[in-house]
């Protein structure tokens, strides 16, 4: 056992088997099994099973058709699919692991005409209404649920978890918000519990005594009417009884609009809702949301929040979170920075999972790291995402690499990033990065510009020199009070009381979030009793489903500011998926204006002089005490061009290649797969 994590890696004996650490893989969706491919799939989970995790989720697994999140949703109804399942289930048992399949129904999340639910009362995130259920129509859905964990036995794996939480179909017959009936499924807390209790009742009785039951339950709906913590307890206890092995954490419904798993969503933000379940039930009860590393875990488990933790994202991240800290190598965890860009908003889009950090998860059979047998001199020049993760991977590979950079540190335009409020993971990407430079090998000349001339004796020249700030030409952009967002980010420029943001892709609201606060992000979380405050989140004990009756309570930002762009389309429409609306919320509790189709006229001594629409219209000055620019990037190619002129054919990728929409994600994915191609 190791020192320093004696919580996480202690063993969990469940009776009729015994889990090796208390580490669960959460259920993640990541539209692999849709492939059919299930090599990769196997791949996948062996991959993880290899790295040490106790216990795994796969991803939701529809009872059947009208459950299915979409239609064609993977499913376990047949023969076929159990010897399809079964090449997982195998493959993870030879790697010394566990695995669980998660049996999801949708109810009325699920996106098509034929969706079901307790009532027809449609959801704000779907535009299907569920059909109401009747009694025949339970029943069915329960002995498909049950039939689905006796064939998830079959083909070979160790439980099933139910997934009782985020507003899916269990969860809507709970809670009065979505279960308006008044027969025996509905009405008193005792109706609306009686479906999870069945389910998980005559799945026991179907699956036998040594097989894992998982349910997650929804311990903090946020939503209106959402359940109170004495129904939760309540529940648990029955779902105790009728057979459960283990209790599962489950955060927010998915059309609560609070954010529980982004980047500024302070660490282990949930586990004290999880700890108001000890000592409540007898069986051990799992903990949940933003835990990402195994400090954090240990300090959760350590605290009595629960008897496992379960970690999702981290192990996108890194397959070989547990093992690496069982060897006390915690500082090679390629960490999640919880920013959603490859796995959630990939799977909500409809494309396979990934991570931004790793871009070989999901992708472990396409992207191996095997060793080369012709090393090369590499020279990657500039140190940002894309570079970095050239380098670093080159090394993995065995080529010699040097990585240059004109800054004396490297992370790029990461360090940028890192001063943002709810930004404070990039302070922990850029550790690491800089731990695996060292780790692999990678030979280090920071603080010098090179040239074409001190790169003639390398075998391949990596050209990562990322982007340079777009100029907007605005007249009058010579005043003081306009600056560029370096200089806001970097603290050479305070900005006055009253701001204008010109450009609200992601660097305008990242630049409005760091002026609306006092102070710049730092390593440390944030204040978790503050953060619950601002979103009015509130114990379930005294809020039902967890939401003050205040509603959100933000602080007063730093300064006024106006957000600016000239398409006439709502600012931050193009910004993640999953995580725009978090952006565009914060800064409408902090009072930002935002703006679009706006003609930038001239900077003048009161503001900026603006006009609306096509037609110049409505002219008028917005009064500005400082202008921040961030009007977007242009490629830096200027020793691209030069080694070219020089006879020297480099590769050009990151900012450096295409500097529209450029994001770490495709940075780190273009520099991933350069390496391993060289
Ligand atoms: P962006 O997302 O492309 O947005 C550029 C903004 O500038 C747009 O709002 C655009 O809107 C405006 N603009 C373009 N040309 C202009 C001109 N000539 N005059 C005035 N305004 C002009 O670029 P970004 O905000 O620089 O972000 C770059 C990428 O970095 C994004 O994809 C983002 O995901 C990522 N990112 C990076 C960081 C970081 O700290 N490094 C942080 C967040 C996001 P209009 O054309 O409508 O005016
Ligand atoms: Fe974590 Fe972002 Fe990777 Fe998703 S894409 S696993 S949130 S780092």
């Amino acid at each position: 056992m190791s020192q320093s994590y004696p919580n996480l890696l202690a063993p969990l004996d469940l009776g009729f088997t015994t889990l090796k650490n208390r580490v669960l893989m959460g259920s993640m969706h990541t539209n692999l099994e849709e492939t059919k491919d299930w090599n990769r799939v196997a791949e996948f989970y062996a991959e993880r099973a290899r790295g040490g995790v106790a216990l795994m989720v796969t991803g939701g697994i529809a009872p059947n058709r009208e459950g299915g999140v979409f239609p064609g949703a993977a499913g376990l109804f047949d023969e076929t699919d159990i010897a399809n399942h079964q090449i997982v289930t195998d493959r993870v048992h030879q790697a010394g692991g566990k695995i669980a399949m998660q049996i999801l129904h949708a109810g009325r999340y699920a996106y098509g005409p034929e969706c079901v639910g307790p009532s027809a009362v449609k959801s704000p995130i779907s535009p299907f209404p569920p059909k109401e259920l009747d009694e025949e129509g339970i029943e069915k859905q329960i002995s498909d649920i049950v039939a689905t964990a006796q064939r998830a036995k079959s083909a070979g794996y160790d439980g099933v978890e139910i997934m009782g939480s985020e507003g899916y179909f269990i969860n809507q017959f709970l809670v009065t918000h979505t279960n308006k009936r008044s027969d025996r499924w509905g009405g008193s807390y005792e109706n609306r519990m009686r479906l999870p209790v069945e389910i998980v009742r005559r799945a026991r009785a179907a699956v036998g005594t040594d097989f894992i039951i998982i349910y997650r339950l929804s311990m903090i709906d946020l939503v209106p009417n959402g359940s109170t913590h004495e129904e939760v307890v309540q529940l648990a206890q029955a779902i105790e009884a009728a057979g459960a092995t283990i209790i599962n954490t489950g955060i927010g419904w998915h059309e609560a609009r609070i954010p529980t798993i982004a980047t500024s969503v302070p660490r282990a933000a949930f586990a004290w809702v999880t700890k108001k379940l000890m000592g409540k039930v007898s069986i051990p009860v799992i903990t949940s949301n933003r835990i990402n590393t195994p400090e954090v875990a240990e300090e959760v488990l350590a605290d009595g929040c629960a008897d496992m933790v379960s970690m999702a994202r981290p192990f996108l991240a890194d397959p070989h979170f547990v093992a690496k800290a069982a060897a006390g190598q915690g500082n090679t965890i390629t960490p999640c920075i919880a920013c959603n860009q490859a796995c959630l908003d990939h799977t909500f889009g409809g494309k396979i999972s990934s991570c931004l950090v790793n871009p070989r998860a999901c992708y472990e059979t396409e992207l191996p790291i095997t060793k080369t047998d012709a090393a090369k001199r590499v020279a990657v020049i500039g140190a940002g995402p894309a570079g970095l993760s050239t380098a670093m991977t080159a090394a993995q590979v065995g080529h010699d690499v040097t990585l240059f950079d004109q800054a004396d540190k490297i992370g790029g335009q990461l360090n940028m990033a890192k001063q943002v409020p709810g930004k404070e993971e990039f302070w922990g990407l850029v550790d690491w990065f800089e731990t695996m430079i060292t780790e692999t090998g990678v030979k280090t000349k920071l603080g010098q510009r090179v040239s074409a001339g001190d790169l003639t004796e390398f075998d391949a020249v990596v050209v990562a020199t990322g982007v340079t700030p777009r100029d907007p030409e605005i007249p009058g952009q010579d005043s003081d009070k306009v600056c560029g967002y370096i200089d806001v980010l970097q603290g050479r420029v305070t900005a006055g009381d009253n701001v204008v943001v010109i450009g609200a892709g992601g660097i305008g609201f990242d630049v409005s979030e760091f002026l609306v606060h006092s102070n710049a992000a730092t390593l440390e979380t944030p204040d978790l009793t503050h953060w619950l405050k601002e979103w009015g989140v509130g114990d379930p004990e005294e809020f039902r489903g967890g939401l003050m009756a205040e509603g959100p309570q933000p602080a007063a930002p730093a300064r006024n500011v106006t957000l600016l762009q000239r398409k006439a389309e709502r600012p931050g429409k193009r910004l993640g998926k999953t995580t725009g609306w978090i952006h565009r919320s914060t800064l409408k509790m902090k009072g930002v204006k935002m703006i679009g189709g706006v003609n930038y006229e001239e900077i003048t001594e009161e503001g900026l002089r603006v006009s609306h629409g096509e037609a110049r219209e409505n002219p008028s000055v917005i009064p500005a005490d400082t202008i921040v620019l961030c009007a977007g990037q242009l490629s830096e190619r200027s020793l691209a061009d030069e080694l070219i002129a020089n006879g020297i054919e480099p590769h050009v990728i990151g900012g450096a290649d295409v500097a529209v929409e450029l994001d770490a994600k495709r940075a780190i994915d273009q520099g991933v797969r350069l390496a391993l191609s060289l």
